[in-house]
């Protein structure tokens, strides 16, 4: 069949090029230490940053919430899958972030990917310039194409460059549309010159925080605790299944535009509703983030993510300056990425090798991700494993 044929030649041609992909199945929670395709390794690659993924109070939530109210949610939240447990996270969730947006409400999703496709598509109809910093998340890319409106991409961190496409628009509805913290490189988008421009111009700042929320902040409140911005031009977007834990994201904004997403937003209307327990967990994952605990925890990573970028001594490859739990190690050629992968996971440590698409050609690198799970032992391991293998990569 000519078909299958054609898919099995494009296939060949990315393990050809090293790009083909491949899943690997753990039978364990996600924690530091794990158990895949039965070897057990220590692992750096979740973004379970503050470690709640496996903690027993959660686990404890999720067990109530189901009891309480079952499994599945049977319904979109428009139609009858709308609970009570999802109600109450949302008046939380708006509380907790309610110090950085004028009359906040907060609209629930079950991933960040729909939050995304939800805010684009419906604050940027036809009428509307979108503004997108070039190194945003694959959603907020498809977001853009979701949306109706004219798309205009920045280069990263470049708000000069931005400023004069905000100029030059005469669209009635301009939207701006970064990641707070780049999934891939770790570092910060400028995000109070990126608001007072907004600001300046009449346009919304889309800020989607998945790597800072629950991490940034003194509060753990997130990317605009830690810049402490407000405005009403902000929406945010925060997910839920990081540093939170479980699993899910939220939209923040003036609560105008959440009624008008509730009544818009094809992404969020067309789909059924989470599970209910999942929200009733994420209301415990909520308190220990803002608590005495997640304060702790912060604390810890940031310890770690010093320790780390002190005791990496490379040559050829190179740290990308990030303050962030993600530290990706700049190495360049696909091959070599993957050699040095799999380099560490023989000696059990698990670090992946992101390649293009994920980022630019060129810049394939090792994504270490640091959770507060981790303890100082094991960032001593992993830097030193990341020492010898470069050194036998030269070699
Ligand atoms: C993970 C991620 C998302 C998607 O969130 P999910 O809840 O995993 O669907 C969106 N944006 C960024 C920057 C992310 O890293």
């Amino acid at each position: 069949m000519q078909l299958l044929a054609d898919l099995e030649q494009q296939l060949q041609a990315l393990d050809g090029q090293k790009l083909l992909r491949r899943r690997r199945t753990a039978d364990t929670p996600c924690a530091p230490h794990v158990t895949v395709d039965g070897r057990k390794l220590l692992a750096f690659c979740s973004n379970d940053y503050l470690g709640l993924a496996s903690h027993p109070r959660l686990i404890e939530a999720l067990r109530e919430g189901a009891t309480r109210y079952g499994v599945g949610s049977g319904g979109s939240h428009l139609i009858s899958g709308h609970s009570r447990a999802h109600a109450l996270l949302e008046e939380r969730l708006a509380e907790f972030v309610s110090p950085h947006l004028e009359q906040a409400r907060a609209l629930y999703f079950c991933t960040g990917y729909m939050a995304n496709l939800a805010v684009l598509s419906a604050l940027a109809g036809r009428d509307a310039d979108l503004f997108s910093e070039s190194l945003n998340h694959a959603s907020l890319i498809d977001g853009t194409r979701l949306a109706r409106a004219k798309v205009q991409v920045y280069a990263h961190g470049d708000t000069e460059a931005l400023e004069r496409l905000l100029k030059a628009s005469s669209a009635k509805t301009k939207v701006v549309v970064t990641d707070s913290v780049f999934s891939m490189d770790g570092d910060l988008a400028p995000l109070p010159r990126l608001l007072a421009l907004c600001e300046q111009y009449g346009a919304w700042l889309v800020v989607d925080d998945a790597h800072g929320f629950g991490v940034l902040g003194a509060q753990g409140r997130g990317a605009l605790e830690h810049f402490n911005l407000r405005s009403p031009y902000l929406i945010y977007m925060g997910t839920l299944g990081k540093a939170a834990g479980v699993g899910g994201a939220f939209v923040a904004a003036h609560a105008t535009v959440i009624e008008w997403m509730v009544q818009r937003a094809r992404p969020y209307i067309y789909t059924t509703a989470g599970a209910p327990a999942l929200a009733h967990a994420l209301l415990t994952s909520i308190d220990l983030i803002s608590g005495h605990e997640g304060a702790i925890r912060r604390a810890h990573l940031q310890q770690l993510i010093a320790q780390l970028k002190a005791a990496l001594h490379l040559q050829r490859w190179q740290l990308f300056a990030s303050d962030t739990a993600i530290q990706p190690v700049i190495i360049g050629q696909n091959a070599e990425a993957l050699r040095a992968s799999a380099s560490l996971l023989e000696q059990g440590l698990w670090v992946t090798a992101i390649r293009p698409p994920t980022v630019p050609a060129d810049t394939a690198r090792l994504r270490v991700a640091l959770s507060a799970a981790h303890t100082a032992a094991d960032v001593d391991r992993v830097a030193q494993a990341i020492n010898v293998a470069e050194a036998e990569s030269v070699a």
